[in-house]
């Protein structure tokens, strides 16, 4: 705490202090007269008390007001005067005076002895305003950001804040629908349990996880299980907060933090949106242009090489661009270790919607398997966001529990909202991904030279890519035979061919196929000489040169005639391509059609089931 904030502190407290004293004097003191120990027994003496209450404390009463003024002084007898005729209620502090009693018999008072409930009147009196008090200013202080009980803890004034929290609350259980994320990072957890464990055989820990997926994918959730898994405390702070600040403060809160999280560790830090922090340096990028993010990535890099993973510290980084990062932060010993968050397949929506559904009551009819076949696309944001307005929506209705119906129209709100953002697709165009990428895959596994066929899917990844079937090749390969390379067009365009023979109609989702395929073929004549007709000669440079800044078309040193002559081989390369795999996907339609409607209904297919899927329909297949 800074000194400026400490007087500011005590200041606050004298100022609570004295109200509550005010407060207490106007709520539990009636209009009584007090009366010095030594004022009460000259009264007492002359006959003027009336009745007296005796309790630990003090004496309570009240006196005559008549033949008081020798007694009292002027002002006051005028001011119980005023009061009224009767008896005047009055108090005095108790001294130790053994003879009371005696006199207040000779005086013939009525007196009363009061045994004190400490409790009540200390309650009422003390206890309950305190703890109001404290309550209040609890409040102020950790929104003016002293989180005793560790809020949030602001560093300084400015806009990017580090957020500690003791205890995340968030388990495992939390997190569903991302199983592999999930057992990636259980090492992790069990490492911060026990440190000591690993510290004893020397094993080397990870010092950095990069957690990659979408936005709302659970990265940020993910990383506090694991802090909540391990019971220790989570430290975080956002990337894009360090860009606007000036020069020199966001490395002195990196700094900071790595210090703050020393001191209780073992512990996690969490970088939220490492991409703005850690952008690659832009090569040749304006002098002064971004010298603070740069500065800030610095520190952040040098204290990730400065410290040591045996005393229990771990950084955890979440970013959905991972390529635009700069590769120095992705080196050994800092960010090596990469854990990726996918958008969730059916199966891993229902379950987030089970999460999300545990505090919500459901009416029977609601078919959460149904919501999420409905869903595809959806992240566990969305999803959370989609339970909660159904909830909003059964509540406004003033129904019991949520149902099936509420689910429905949530699904639309929440879809339309995503479609503007073209992350949805309709059911129509699931179809055709389907096939598509069914497409692709019966090519693969009919093919001898292509790569394996490891999973396919149909859960869109971000605005261009709709589906994709991921090809696992069996070993590295350094060179490629002409059979492989054409083995690897057939593949290409097994989308674009497997949606002319299903749908008699083409689309516009093999723009990305078709470029590939067409710069394969390119290629193969005109840098690997594999054209019958153009012979062995090189007409392009190789691929490298074009990541020097050299103009494609200045590469260009051939004739218009040779330029036609490239265009047809390339054409007739492709035709010839094309006829292949049309024979395969029609000679294999029932193949095609069966992996296609697997995948409509589950959206990803691995390579186990797909083989099966094979076998089945064409057992006679090689
Ligand atoms: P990210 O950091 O990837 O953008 P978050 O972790 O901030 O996403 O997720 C936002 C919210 O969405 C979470 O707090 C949680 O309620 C919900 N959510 C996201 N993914 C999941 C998941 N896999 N399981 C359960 N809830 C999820
Ligand atoms: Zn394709």
């Amino acid at each position: 705490m800074e000194p400026k904030q400490q007087r500011f502190a005590t200041w606050y407290f004298l100022l609570i202090v004295s109200t509550l004293l005010l407060v207490r004097s106007m709520l539990f003191a009636p209009h009584q007269e007090t009366l010095s120990y030594s004022e009460f027994k000259s009264l007492l003496r002359r006959g003027k008390i009336v009745e007296a209450l005796i309790d630990q404390q003090s004496v309570k009463g009240t006196f005559a007001i008549d033949g008081i003024d020798s007694i009292l002084p002027k002002d006051r007898v005028a001011e119980v005067r005023q009061a009224g005729k009767g008896p005047h209620p009055f108090i005095t502090i108790r001294v130790e005076d053994p003879s009371l009693v005696a006199e207040l018999d000779s005086a013939k008072v009525r007196f009363a002895g009061r045994a004190q409930n400490p409790w009540s009147s200390a309650l009422l009196g003390w206890l309950l305003p305190g703890i109001f008090f404290f309550w209040l200013w609890g409040v102020v202080m950790q929104r003016m950001g002293h989180g005793a009980h560790g809020g949030l803890m602001a560093i300084g004034k400015s806009k990017a804040k580090v957020y500690m929290e003791r205890s995340t609350g968030v388990t495992f259980d939390d997190v569903a629908g991302i199983d592999e994320a999930r057992a990636e990072l259980a090492e992790i957890v069990d490492f911060l349990k026990t440190p000591e464990r690993y510290q004893r055989l020397g094993g080397h820990l990870p010092k950095g996880v990069l957690i990659v997926g979408a936005p709302g994918t659970g990265k940020t959730l993910l990383a506090k299980a694991v802090a909540g898994e391990a019971k220790v405390p989570f430290f975080s702070l956002t990337g894009s907060d360090f860009v606007e600040m000036f020069v020199g403060v966001g490395a002195a809160r990196v700094r900071d933090l790595f210090e703050q999280a020393y001191a209780h560790a073992p512990s996690i830090i969490f970088i939220d949106e490492l991409d703005a922090l850690g952008r690659a340096r832009a090569a040749g990028s304006v002098v002064g242009g971004h010298e603070e993010r740069e500065q800030t990535l610095n520190q952040l890099l040098a204290e990730m090489d400065g410290f040591d993973t045996r005393k229990g510290l771990i950084i955890m980084a979440a970013t959905n661009r991972p390529e635009i990062l700069d590769p120095a932060l992705l080196r050994p010993g800092r960010f090596d270790r990469k854990v990726v968050v996918d958008r969730p397949d059916l199966k891993g929506r229902e379950q987030i919607l089970k999460v999300h559904a545990r505090g919500v009551k459901l009416g029977p009819d609601v078919d959460l398997v149904g919501v999420a076949a409905r869903t595809p696309g959806l992240v566990g944001a969305d999803l959370a966001n989609l339970v909660n307005e159904a909830a909003l929506r059964a509540a406004r209705a003033g129904a019991e529990a949520v149902s099936m119906s509420d689910f429905v129209e949530a699904i639309d709100r929440v879809i339309a909202g995503l479609e503007r953002k073209s992350r949805v697709m309709n059911p129509k165009e699931k179809r055709i991904v389907a096939f598509h990428e069914a497409g692709h895959a019966l090519v693969a596994e009919s093919r001898p030279h292509a790569d394996r066929v490891a999973k396919i899917s149909i859960i869109p990844r971000g605005v261009a890519a709709l589906g994709y079937t991921q090809q696992q090749p069996t070993e590295d390969r350094y060179l490629l035979t002409q059979a492989e390379l054409l083995d690897r067009l057939d593949v290409l365009l097994g989308g674009r061919v497997a949606e002319e023979l299903v749908f008699g109609d083409i689309s516009t989702g093999a723009q990305d196929d078709l470029q590939r395929a067409t710069s394969l073929a390119r290629d193969m004549i005109t840098r690997y000489g594999m054209s019958a007709t153009l012979g062995l000669t090189v007409y392009d440079p190789p691929r490298q040169a074009l990541f020097l800044d050299v103009p494609a078309a200045s590469a260009r040193e051939y004739s218009e005639e040779t330029a036609r002559g490239i265009d047809g081989e390339i054409r007739a390369l492709l035709a010839a391509a094309h006829d292949r795999v049309r024979g395969t996907l029609s000679e294999r339609r029932t193949a095609l059609d069966a992996v296609a409607s697997v995948l409509l209904e589950r959206e990803v297919v691995e390579r186990e089931q797909l083989t099966r899927l094979l076998g089945e329909s064409t057992p006679a297949a090689a």
